[in-house]
């Protein structure tokens, strides 16, 4: 894992040096440990911030150098804003935008985690500390030179100073579990993708062995003999064969119903022979997003051993025309018996995951199953980058999903399914087709699933808006934003665990 940030915690009394970075709210009002560490320097705060017209609103900072009466050389005063209104998810957001002032070269750097109305909680501490990694995150592997003036990834320790170490310590340590699952759903995201094609990516997901996940690799022998044509007619197109692979974590009793999260892997989407345009069609690399956050979830949920069976199901292929590519007007038989009639070679995520989706619902029988897919474009033309479109055959599960959102700022927003939409996917030669018209197109792709997955509890995540290129946040500068991966842990944690 290529991130280079250590976050850890030390006591209020340390004394800092390097670069300090202390928080206050819309009064410049600090807390007294803070004021303890400052002493004489807080009358320099004061001016600077006048100067500078610093309010100490939410996200905003002050940079002071080499200030007089510290041992630091460099001192960040970092607005938390109007205290009233701090939910939960803004220590996040502290930490990430604290982060994202700091650079390489600050030397050691002390954090205060403390408000004007006392230490942070060992859990908001917790939540400063995941947002400064999420934050410092950079994809720089393949970059050999830096140009001047470019932004060099900070790298070091960061230390947290905190009213209770050894509290605080335990409180991090599985959400350092939950930033190593994102940042790897960011990194399978980001790879190009001639390093990151099927069989890659399924050698990768079986490193989750290391944790104990019990991890199945479906070649396209065993595909073939489950019956799974709608996947392996999108994958004949390219020399580099598909695959699924199936991950198992075990935290809970033996026969405890798991719970199932199903993800589309399609490593390189061109649109085969209903081929895309050129522009942009090098994001098509991250057609795989919903994959990768599936990867990510199950590192999350085995490296911090939570009680919970849980089953990560993913299908990968590569969507390339060629002449064994599938063709519009072939007719395939999905592993379900159902025959599809290919419209529109470009709608090949449906495909793969209609085959996926129908063996969890009938060899797995989860609780529930989830799938991400970086699906449709329809979907950001609804609801642009901000909210994933959620669809859901059970009103409970949309519930949860809908709160785990607010509360992790990974949000998603529902969307409707009903049978009229049906219409625009009947086929005159086969069971379906795999298009509709341009209408609903988030919708219809929906309703295609939805055939999929019997009377299993089914929430379906189009995350093409959120996953990839989403617009750059506090706690994510990443092209690969790994969305998802946090939404689904807390469905989870708060759900679905043993306590
Ligand atoms: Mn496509
Ligand atoms: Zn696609």
């Amino acid at each position: 894992m290529s991130d280079a940030v250590k976050v850890g915690f030390v006591p209020f009394s340390t004394v800092p040096r390097g670069t300090l970075v202390v928080f206050c709210d819309d009064a410049l009002k600090f807390g007294a440990a803070t004021r303890k560490t400052l002493g004489r320097a807080a009358n320099l705060v004061r001016r600077a911030a006048d100067t500078n017209q610093f309010k100490g609103k939410s996200g905003s900072t002050l940079d002071i150098l080499a200030p007089q009466g510290l041992k630091a050389s460099r001192l960040i005063v970092a607005g938390a804003g109007k205290l009233s209104a701090i939910k939960d998810n803004d220590f996040l957001k502290l930490g990430g935008a604290a982060a994202g002032k700091l650079r390489a070269g600050n030397g050691t750097v002390t954090i205060m985690a403390e408000l004007p109305t006392g230490a942070m909680t060992p859990d908001q501490a917790a939540a400063v500390a995941s947002g400064i990694r999420l934050r410092a995150y950079k994809f720089d592997r393949y970059k050999t030179k830096k140009k001047d003036g470019e932004e060099v990834a900070l790298k070091g320790d960061v230390s947290l100073a905190v009213d209770d170490v050894a509290a605080a310590r335990k409180a991090f340590a599985p959400d350092a579990q939950i930033v190593d699952g994102v940042i790897m759903a960011r990194e399978l995201v980001n790879e190009p993708p001639n390093v990151l094609y099927p069989a890659e990516f399924a050698r990768r997901a079986s490193q989750l062995r290391k944790l104990g996940v019990d991890v199945e690799v479906l070649d396209v022998k065993a595909m073939t003999k489950l019956g799974m044509g709608a996947l392996l007619g999108v994958a004949q197109g390219s020399t580099r064969p598909g695959r699924v692979v199936i991950m198992r974590w075990n935290g809970a009793r033996r026969g405890d119903q798991p719970v199932a999260f199903v993800g589309k892997g399609v490593c390189f989407d061109t649109g085969g022979i209903s081929i895309k345009p050129a522009g942009s069609m090098e994001d098509m690399k991250g057609d795989m997003g919903g994959a990768a956050c599936v990867v990510g979830l199950m590192y999350a949920l085995a490296a911090r051993k939570a009680k919970v069976n849980a089953v990560g199901a993913i299908g990968l292929v590569e969507n390339m025309p060629d002449g064994n590519a599938q063709r519009p007007g072939d007719i395939v038989t999905s592993m379900s018996g159902q025959t599809i009639e290919i419209i529109n070679t470009d709608a090949e995520g449906r495909l793969v995951l209609a085959d996926v989706l129908w063996y969890v619902a009938k060899k797995i029988k989860p609780k529930f199953m989830v799938d991400l897919a970086t699906l449709t474009g329809a979907i950001m033309v609804a609801l642009g980058t901000e909210y994933g479109g959620l669809f859901s055959n059970n009103d409970e599960l949309a519930e949860r999903l809908t709160k785990v959102g607010l509360a992790t700022g990974e949000r998603v927003w529902r969307m409707p399914l009903g049978p009229e939409y049906d219409k625009q996917i009947d086929s005159q030669f086969a069971d379906m087709k795999n298009t509709g018209t341009r209408n609903g197109g988030s919708i219809t792709a929906a309703q295609f699933l939805q055939r999929f997955v019997d009377d299993t509890p089914w929430a379906h995540l189009d995350i093409a808006g959120t996953a990839m290129g989403a617009p750059k946040s506090d706690i994510n500068q990443s092209w690969g934003s790994g969305f998802g991966v946090r939404l689904l842990e807390r469905l989870v944690a708060d759900y679905y665990e043993a306590k």
